[in-house]
């Protein structure tokens, strides 16, 4: 796509994840035009992503056409393409089908699940970092009640009835909680024929505690809680081999299962390693106070893609980082164009929340905390919010709401 060069500087900005979005409405009505490359032509609501997976709500009510959202910003424009390489002398992004110019750079392409090497993880467990995957998890529990009830081999039968989580982290223990309650709750009444004292749902994390980083206070809640909804939790137990039949652990146990749901951590793809710039943990970019790509002043890297320490430590791959550097990247691409000195970006952590399953939750807001009906209900509230979209928001609330009244999840369908 070698178009005439416009007047204006351009901004290109890979991702339309909360990132790039956040980049471009920075950016909007600015002396800059902007174009937004994504390989998908949706934005996604990651924190709702368990929620496919647990067949509370549908796919399509948390993800948004990218081209409608820029809609609002006049001089943004859509490229839906996957960028391979970065020629960074041409200034150049190179996608299979055509070249993209830049004059400057905003990199938010994310993340993708970590499997750390363990043996089979990568084949045999099934990651929830994607809507497809989302999808395709949700199909796969489901068909294991259908392959359940069919079976006459016992030893099959209480390996498609046990389900494996691995990781202990927010993602894991909300999933955990949603699996649960899909489980003991709607499966119930659809599988009369299934002795559900078979099913196990465990809970597998590396460490000695759930959700670290979590105020010490409010350690045991998500452990009562998940043992409340007969989800076997199983600390300091650490993930090392997965096979197509069981999942083996670091003490030698071996846990026969056809489901390992993989939620134990993410990195940055592989292609961004292509891209030549300097990595630091996780295959992210090393990036200066300011988001500036090191030897690279016109190419900035924000969100889960770069790789910043606060105060001696990593800063978290979560939403909240990947906007507000957004911002700061945004001003500092208009700040260079009109030669001013560039902003260093300083994390205002918003807190931590999570829900365990129906009126129950942890929130952490500027050191003070909420557990229980509250927290569920600020969790509830603020990513309602969040959420893009009038029409997602109110889908959303109306899934959310048969559930809780009726136990009714309505998208219990195996989707080919
Ligand atoms: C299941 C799950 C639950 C989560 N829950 C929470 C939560 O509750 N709270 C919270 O704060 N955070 C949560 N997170 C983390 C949060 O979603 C990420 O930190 C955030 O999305 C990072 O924003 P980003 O812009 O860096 O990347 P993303 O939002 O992931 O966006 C990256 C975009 O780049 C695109 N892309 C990638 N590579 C290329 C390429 N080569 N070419 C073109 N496009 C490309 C992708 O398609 C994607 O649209 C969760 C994440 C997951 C997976």
């Amino acid at each position: 796509m070698r178009t005439e060069k416009p007047r204006r500087p351009r901004v290109a900005v890979i991702g339309a994840g909360f990132g790039g979005i956040w980049a471009a409405k920075h950016l909007a009505n600015k002396p800059v035009d902007v174009v937004v490359v994504d390989k998908n032509n949706y934005h996604t609501f990651y924190p709702l992503l368990y929620q496919v997976a647990a067949a509370e709500v549908e796919p399509e009510h948390i993800v948004y056409p990218v081209r409608s959202i820029l809609h609002k910003i006049p001089n943004a424009q859509f490229v839906m393409e996957e960028i391979t390489q970065i020629d960074t002398e041409a200034k150049l992004l190179k996608t299979k089908h055509t070249d993209i110019w830049y004059d400057y750079l905003i990199i938010s392409a994310g993340s993708v699940t970590n499997f750390f090497g363990t043996p089979g993880a990568d084949k045999f467990a099934y990651p929830l970092r994607e809507m497809d995957e989302a999808i395709e998890l949700r199909n796969h529990i489901l068909k294991c009640f259908e392959g359940a009830i069919l079976t006459r081999d016992e030893e099959k039968r209480k390996r498609l009835l046990t389900f494996v989580i691995v990781g202990g982290g927010p993602t894991g223990v909300e999933y955990a909680g949603a699996l649960a309650e899909l489980i003991y709750r709607p499966l119930v009444k659809d599988y009369p024929n299934i002795d559900f004292n078979e099913v196990k749902l465990i809970l597998l994390e590396a460490e000695s505690v759930l959700i670290p980083g979590i105020l010490e206070s409010y350690k045991q809640y998500p452990l009562d809680r998940l043992e409340d909804l007969r989800v076997d939790v199983r600390l300091n137990s650490r993930v090392t081999e997965v096979t197509h039949d069981d999942v083996k652990l670091a003490d030698g146990t071996v846990i026969p299962t056809e489901t390992v749901v993989w939620t134990a951590g993410v990195k940055a793809d592989d292609t961004v390693k292509a891209w030549g710039f300097a990595t630091a943990k996780g295959g992210r970019i090393a990036v200066e106070p300011t988001l500036q790509v090191p030897d690279h002043p016109n190419i900035f890297a924000i969100g889960d893609t770069a790789y910043l320490e606060q105060d001696g430590k990593p800063l978290p791959m979560v939403a909240p980082v990947a906007i507000q550097q957004a911002k700061i990247a945004a001003e500092n691409v208009l700040a260079a164009i009109e030669g001013q000195t560039q902003k260093e970006f300083r994390y205002k952590d918003p807190g931590t929340m999570l829900t365990i399953g129906r009126n129950a939750g942890v929130a952490e807001i500027k050191g003070r905390g909420f557990t229980g009906f509250i927290a569920w209900l600020l969790w509830l509230g603020v990513h309602l919010f969040k959420l893009i979209g009038f029409r997602n928001r109110i889908l959303v609330l109306f899934n959310w709401a048969l559930d809780y009244f009726f136990y009714e999840r309505t998208v219990r369908l195996i989707l080919r």
